[in-house]
């Protein structure tokens, strides 16, 4: 699943191709996504990319007269492609641009999105109620620790909700408590607050190192034909069942959190 180390990856890799340049013909080939694409990328015709960003998950590309609002989903991809490319399987939306190039959708499962927002687009109601972004200055050890009073829920299910802070999906979470040393259990309202700075630190950290190893494959963004290339990180304990701790050599366990797979070392975090 793209993560937002996958989707800054994306962004960075598509914006040299589209900004400045004209659309000069939409085709979608499928609007069933997770919700319909909106009627008005239909006629996008004539419009320009002007402005791209990342909120959390979601591409923002800003157009003549609003913004497209676009997530990857579950399996979703966009690239760059040469004009007139064949389409494949589960290419579900091509925007052609003067330049000869086309920005293609590219989506198995379909769980993604292209939505058009006209107004102000941070108040589209996807988006206004998003935590802060975990690579600003904004997001720190006081601003979680403040936001963590009072909040009787585990520490990794805190981070991971999107209310809190956008983008630190399952891996990210589990990473950053290891190398915070916290437990994944440990109620977020009962750690202090130097143990947040820590963990504010080692978020930055891991997001951080995942977009820089993306940096060698933006390549795959722009002209690939295969999918998007996720990194295969070095991971400390995410996936790592049974294996040896990298700190103390205890094995790593994996226990279920809100559904999801939490996988950390017992000994060294607390
Ligand atoms: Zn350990």
């Amino acid at each position: 699943m793209p993560e937002l180390p996958e989707v800054e990856t994306t962004l960075r890799g598509i914006k040299p191709h589209i900004i400045g340049r004209k659309i000069s013909e939409v085709t979608v080939r499928n609007r069933n996504l997770r919700w319909p694409v909106s009627r008005k990328v239909y006629s996008l015709a004539g419009s320009k990319f002007i402005h791209i960003k990342r909120r959390g998950k979601y591409i923002l590309i800003e157009v003549d007269d609003g913004t497209l609002l676009i997530h990857l989903g579950m399996s979703g991809s966009l690239r760059v492609i040469d004009c007139g490319q064949e389409f494949r399987k589960h290419d579900h939306i091509d925007i052609k641009m003067d330049s000869r190039k086309s920005l293609r959708y590219h989506d198995p499962r379909r769980f993604g999105c292209m939505l058009f927002h006209s107004g102000n687009i941070n108040n589209h109601k996807l988006l206004r109620h998003l935590g802060p972004e975990p690579l600003e200055e904004e997001f720190c050890g006081e601003y979680l620790y403040s936001k963590s009073r009072g909040r009787n829920v585990p520490i990794k299910q805190f981070i991971m909700n999107s209310n809190t802070v956008v983008g630190v999906g399952n891996i990210y979470a589990c990473e950053a408590l290891f190398f915070s040393r916290i437990s994944p259990k440990r109620f977020a309202s009962k750690i202090s607050k130097v143990r947040y700075d820590n963990l504010a630190e080692n978020i930055k950290m891991v997001l951080l190192s995942s977009i820089n190893m993306g940096g060698t494959t933006l390549r795959d963004f722009v002209n690939g034909v295969g999918e998007p290339g996720y990194f295969k990180q070095s991971l400390m304990v995410y996936g790592c069942e049974d294996k040896k701790c990298n700190n103390c050599g205890k094995a790593i366990s994996r226990i279920i959190q809100t559904g999801r797979s939490t996988f950390y070392c017992s000994r060294c975090q607390r």
